[in-house]
């Protein structure tokens, strides 16, 4: 049987746009492989489901409640929603994926929570802003905070070192809001502070954390995690209820348990972290281009004018600008070293005088 899809229509050279341009990393495949030999329960009633879930608790250090679902829309979405009622209000960054990339799906599963958005350059916020948020109106007719939201890694690259966890954890609950962390790339946290899973999230007071694997190299997937297993109640349904309970739940959970008993989750992130400095290191000094964020996770931005970005744009070279004006260029388990090395030639040659 002939394929009906051209080869053209399979980019051949490799592009950084987005970590989500990636394949299926051969650790998940292979797990996914393996749970396709023969047949098991469905809605995850089996041992992959629950293989998986050990494994995060084992990762973890902790006896927490584990959940999978299809995106990290859904995951922080659900996971806020299970935070909150309604009248109450979500403290979070004002570049944050909740506020700017889930069209209106945390206010939409909470059924109305409002997002308070505190003003923020690289993504992160601070416990002076959580402070000033929740205490800004404290009348019957503003949502009362309830939750903060904080991304790891945020949306520009930049990691929360534990003691900011920590000091954002404890502004939590000295006005009573519960912490949630969006970890669509968390490995690639991880990869970069050093620490324990365990010392970032539950330790450091996160009381729900959405772990991303589509990023990290899985298909499709993210598990949802409840530290604060109080926090869990009803969440199945609540899946249910929003169409992200997958009846073949093994094929979303048996790629977690390869990824995290071969430790391809931690491996994938630091590829992905080490390729970013390796382009960050050849594009420094170069005139004409500016890191506009100290490059941290996986993603390097650059500043450059619209004459250099439409440059690369004409050498081929795929990314996005839509977060501040900068070139994000994003890199995943199977980012190629040769391949950055000449996307950093490229952008020498592009900003050079006189091209
Ligand atoms: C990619 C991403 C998500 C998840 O997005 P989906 O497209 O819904 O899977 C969530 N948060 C952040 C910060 C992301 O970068």
């Amino acid at each position: 049987m002939s394929t009906t899809v051209s080869p053209s229509t399979a980019s051949t050279e490799q592009q950084f746009g987005s970590d989500n341009y990636a394949g299926i990393c051969p650790e998940a495949w292979a797990a996914m492989d393996e749970a396709n030999r023969g047949f098991a329960p469905a809605y995850g009633d089996d041992i992959w489901t629950e293989g998986a879930a050990d494994a995060f608790r084992k990762l973890f250090e902790t006896n927490c409640d584990v959940f999978f679902v299809f995106n990290g829309t859904a995951a922080n979405s659900l996971a806020l929603a299970s935070l909150c009622q309604s009248y109450h209000s979500v403290i979070c960054a004002d570049s944050s994926h909740v506020e700017t990339d889930e069209c209106g799906a945390p206010e939409f599963f909470s059924n109305g929570s409002k997002l308070l958005a505190a003003q923020s350059d690289d993504g992160k916020i601070l416990p002076e802003q959580i402070h000033e948020l929740a205490v800004k109106r404290q009348d019957i007719h503003y949502p009362k905070p309830r939750v903060v939201t904080i991304t790891q890694s945020t949306e520009t690259g930049r990691v929360y070192t534990t003691a900011e966890t920590r000091a954002i954890a404890l502004a939590c609950k000295a006005h009573n809001l519960s912490l949630h962390m969006d970890g669509a790339r968390f490995a690639n946290a991880c990869a970069y502070l050093g620490e324990t899973p365990a010392e970032m999230t539950w330790k450091s007071g996160v009381d729900v954390l959405c772990f991303g694997g589509t990023k990290n190299g899985m298909a499709v997937g993210e598990a949802v995690i409840f530290f604060n297993r109080k926090l869990s109640e009803d969440f199945d349904y609540r899946c249910k209820q929003a169409g992200q309970l997958a009846s073949k739940m093994r094929f979303l959970s048996a790629p977690w348990v390869g990824m995290l008993e071969t430790g391809a989750w931690l491996k994938n992130a630091r590829h992905a972290n080490a390729c970013a400095q390796h382009l960050a290191r050849q594009v420094e000094g170069i005139p004409g281009v500016q890191i506009s964020s100290p490059v941290e996770a996986n993603g390097v931005f650059l500043l450059a004018s619209e004459q250099i970005l439409n440059k690369l744009r004409a050498r081929g070279w795929r990314f996005y600008t839509f977060i501040g004006g900068a070139a994000r260029f994003m890199f995943a388990w199977d980012a190629s070293l040769k391949r950055v090395d000449e996307l950093a030639a490229d952008i020498r040659e592009c900003a050079g005088a006189g091209n």
